[in-house]
């Protein structure tokens, strides 16, 4: 077996977390459970959760793989027996000791240096700077462009406006706040369906207008189509990759149209070919969709997160099909963390192990040779997202 735990680890896809400090047993299943499972994520998107509710939440979560795999890597890292109430005892009396300290040491134990944060998820957003003076590793923001588009929709202003404060804020945000790259959730809003004649110069004052008077007749998804090419063409004004979410995420996907075959229009345009697209959670359960169009488009990349560690022992499957398609500089590590150090943690070791697997087979398969195969846990790990996204 392929030995890849001395291996550093960039997580290419994660969302940033506070300091929480302890919690309960119960916090604990809510923060870090999947999908938006989660009292305190259904409450802030205006659900009601009654307790009964609450309770069935609390037990689907611990009945998931990924969580179950949490807990022993968890146990194995304290040296106890992996019981969830033993485990929080022990993660809140490090906490409290000394919370970066901890993450140090949970994130030395996985290899873990980078995370490369989208900060439009949670809302409000959190400030980098604190984020980063509470993480022993280095954090490099991205921006997402939905919080952007909604802010611009309260205000009573017209399109040529709503247009040059988009592509402001945007500049701003990569020239001058320290921001590596966008994201786009727009398969949550209104799919990846997307023309690449949207960009014509009339959609967007024409979508916006039609907003403005009520008109509806898929005004939103002409407005959000024109703003995604337009954030295309800013990713290559400012060379920073555009992370575009695909497949399965929390329970408000548009889980039709989140495939990313959807983009392919879009991806292969000679318009947009020119900017580094990173396929975020590798469209996964649609994984190999991504991973054919990180072969045939020089510029398109694959990122695991979500896929690992929420499906569990899906982990050495998914590394496996995608690729059988998608190029080792394509295939880039993340793990869709939020809320709680401990699912980024999880993540990793789940990873290195699925990776390690995988790798082993295609030597002994002669797919690879034991360099080849050990050269491209480096670049899957952390390699090809330092390139990516031009990481000292
Ligand atoms: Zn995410």
């Amino acid at each position: 077996m392929l030995e890849l735990a001395h291996l550093p680890v960039v997580d290419v896809h994660c969302h940033p977390f506070r300091n929480r400090g302890p919690v309960t047993a119960e916090q604990f299943t809510d923060l870090t459970a999947f999908g938006g499972g989660s009292r305190e994520y259904m409450e802030a998107g205006g659900v009601v959760v009654t307790d009964d509710v609450h309770a069935e939440l609390q037990r689907i979560t611990r009945d998931t793989l990924y969580f179950r795999r949490m807990l022993r890597d968890l146990a194995a890292f304290f040296g106890c027996e992996p019981d969830l109430a033993t485990i929080v005892t022990h993660r809140n009396r490090a906490v409290t000791e000394d919370y970066t300290g901890y993450v140090r040491r949970l994130y030395a134990d996985a290899g873990l240096t980078t995370l490369i944060a989208d900060f439009g998820m949670p809302l409000p957003m959190l400030d980098v700077d604190t984020v980063q003076s509470e993480l022993p590793v280095e954090v490099v923001p991205i921006f997402r462009i939905e919080p952007l588009i909604a802010d611009l929709l309260k205000l009573n202003i017209g399109w040529s406006e709503f247009r040059q404060r988009y592509d402001d804020e945007i500049a701003d945000a990569l020239q001058h706040r320290g921001y590596k790259g966008v994201k786009s959730i727009i398969a949550y809003r209104t799919g990846l369906d997307i023309s690449p004649l949207s960009r014509t110069p009339d959609q967007g004052y024409q979508a916006l207008d039609a907003i403005r008077r009520g008109l509806g007749g898929g005004s939103m998804k002409k407005l959000r189509d024109h703003l995604l090419c337009r954030a295309l063409e800013l990713c290559m004004a400012h060379d920073v990759p555009m992370q575009i979410h695909t497949g399965m995420g929390d329970f408000e996907v548009n889980l039709v149209y989140c495939r990313p075959a959807y983009l392919m229009d879009l991806l292969r345009f000679p318009a947009y070919r020119g900017c580094r697209v990173l396929l975020v959670h590798t469209g996964y359960p649609y994984h190999g969709e991504a991973a054919y169009m990180a072969n045939v488009l020089p510029r398109v990349y694959c990122d695991v997160s979500e896929g690992i560690p929420f499906a569990g022992h899906a982990a050495r499957r998914i590394f496996s099909e995608v690729l059988e398609m998608a190029p080792i500089s394509k295939v880039v590590y993340g793990s869709d963390g939020y809320t709680l150090p401990e699912i980024n943690y999880t993540s990793a070791k789940l990873a290195k192990q699925a990776l390690g697997q995988v790798l082993t087979d295609l030597v002994t398969d002669h797919m690879l040779s034991e360099a080849e195969a050990q050269e491209a846990a480096g670049l899957i790990l952390a390699g090809n997202a330092r390139a990516l996204y031009q990481l000292a």
